[in-house]
């Protein structure tokens, strides 16, 4: 009979390291994020990422107010040495009764798991992380989809991905210097002014009482609402207009039906999730996916990824109306986190939690 060596026990240590909100922007201002992103959308579209259903759990607070936990997990670049290999998840919650208690709407952790024991390694804060792909998201479709030129740019909606939806416009767009801006709540469009004048930002801020007008103001329009009644119709969009459809539900139906071209993030991701706009369309058959087009109805031209890849062509609005709507995709707060956690690594950023503590 042989008798198997049993290994020793590995030390009995479970170390990951803490980023907080400060330590990631550090490290974030260390990097390109568009670069960083857009490294994603390719190894997207190429298939060399995972992206499992979302876990969503919605409740009501004692308030009254919509509280939700969304759980994302995602992995990017196994089989695509142009990336690196990340496992991970975002787990993001909100209150709508959080802001008038003056605290963020939205907030959570995002983890980076460790390839080989699966153990989480990271676990970062990820609110400022999240706008930070959203934005950088919006960056890149700006880029390959948005005006040739543009210098003013329309905010519908003032918190915090507004915030750094202004950071990321001045640092890649630095011909802008016009910020339309409007707020359901006044009181939050004047804060966001109030912050800009207080910032470095070269920004004049321009208040608009109805979102028609802030819309009708600019070409480039990004919606950073929490609305889930849409309100902007093809009539306010100027000819040439391009919108970047972030928060997802202000467009109303007749936008998509008239769109010059209509981009997403992923197909599946906006289709399974009829609660908004683009996905019950699609369900209903009144905007149709890529690859079925019927003269007459709306077909969404691709992925951003694709674009990115040049399987799909990119189409700049003419005189008609270009929208992006990303649905939203863990792979690229994933794949965000793992540069910002080589910049942490290097720089010796963060703080190492042991979950075992004295239980060894
Ligand atoms: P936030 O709560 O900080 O700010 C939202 C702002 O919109 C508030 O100031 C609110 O008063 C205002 N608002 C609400 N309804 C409005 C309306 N009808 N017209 C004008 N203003 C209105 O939220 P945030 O963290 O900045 O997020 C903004 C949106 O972006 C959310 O809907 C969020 O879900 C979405 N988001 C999308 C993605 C994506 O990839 N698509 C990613 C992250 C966040």
């Amino acid at each position: 009979m042989t008798i198997q060596a049993v290994p020793e026990p590995a030390t009995r240590t479970e170390h990951l390291l803490f980023l907080d909100r400060a330590a990631v922007r550090t490290c974030a201002a260390g990097i390109d994020p568009v670069a960083a992103v857009e490294d994603v959308l390719r190894a997207h579209a190429a298939g060399h990422t995972a992206l499992p259903a979302e876990g969503y759990l919605p409740w009501a607070n004692s308030h009254g107010a919509y509280c939700r936990s969304i759980a994302m997990l995602g992995s990017v670049g196994a089989a695509d040495p142009t990336v690196p290999t990340a496992y991970g998840m975002k787990l993001i919650n909100a209150a709508t009764s959080n802001p008038a208690q003056g605290r963020e709407r939205a907030g959570g952790v995002s983890f980076l798991f460790d390839p080989e024991t699966a153990r989480p390694a990271v676990v970062a804060e990820a609110a400022y992380l999240s706008a930070l792909r959203t934005g950088a998201y919006t960056m890149s479709s700006l880029r390959h989809l948005g005006p040739e030129r543009f210098q003013e740019v329309t905010l519908i909606g003032c918190g915090a991905q507004a915030r750094t939806h202004a950071e990321l416009l001045a640092r890649y767009f630095p011909d802008v210097r016009t910020l339309h801006v409007h707020d359901l709540l006044p009181e939050r469009a004047s804060a966001f002014a109030s912050w800009v004048e207080g910032s470095e930002l070269p920004f004049t801020v321009v208040p608009h009482g109805r979102a028609a007008e802030a819309a009708a103001a600019s070409t480039v329009v990004i919606t950073l609402t929490i609305t889930d009644t849409g309100y902007l119709s093809p009539d306010h969009l100027r000819p040439g207009t391009f919108v970047a459809h972030v928060s997802l539900d202000d467009l109303l139906p007749e936008v998509f039906d008239r769109a010059q071209a209509l981009y997403v993030d992923d197909v599946e991701l906006v289709r399974d999730n009829p609660r908004r706009v683009l996905g019950r369309l699609l369900g209903e058959g009144r905007v149709l996916a890529p690859g079925t087009p019927k003269p007459g109805t709306s077909t969404i031209r691709g992925t951003l990824g694709d674009v990115l890849t040049a399987a799909v062509p990119a189409e700049r609005p003419g005189t008609g109306v270009v929208v992006s709507n990303p649905f939203g995709m863990a792979v690229l707060d994933v794949g965000l986190l793992a540069r910002v956690y080589a910049r942490a690594a290097a720089d010796g950023h963060g703080t190492r939690l042991d979950l075992l503590g004295a239980d060894r």
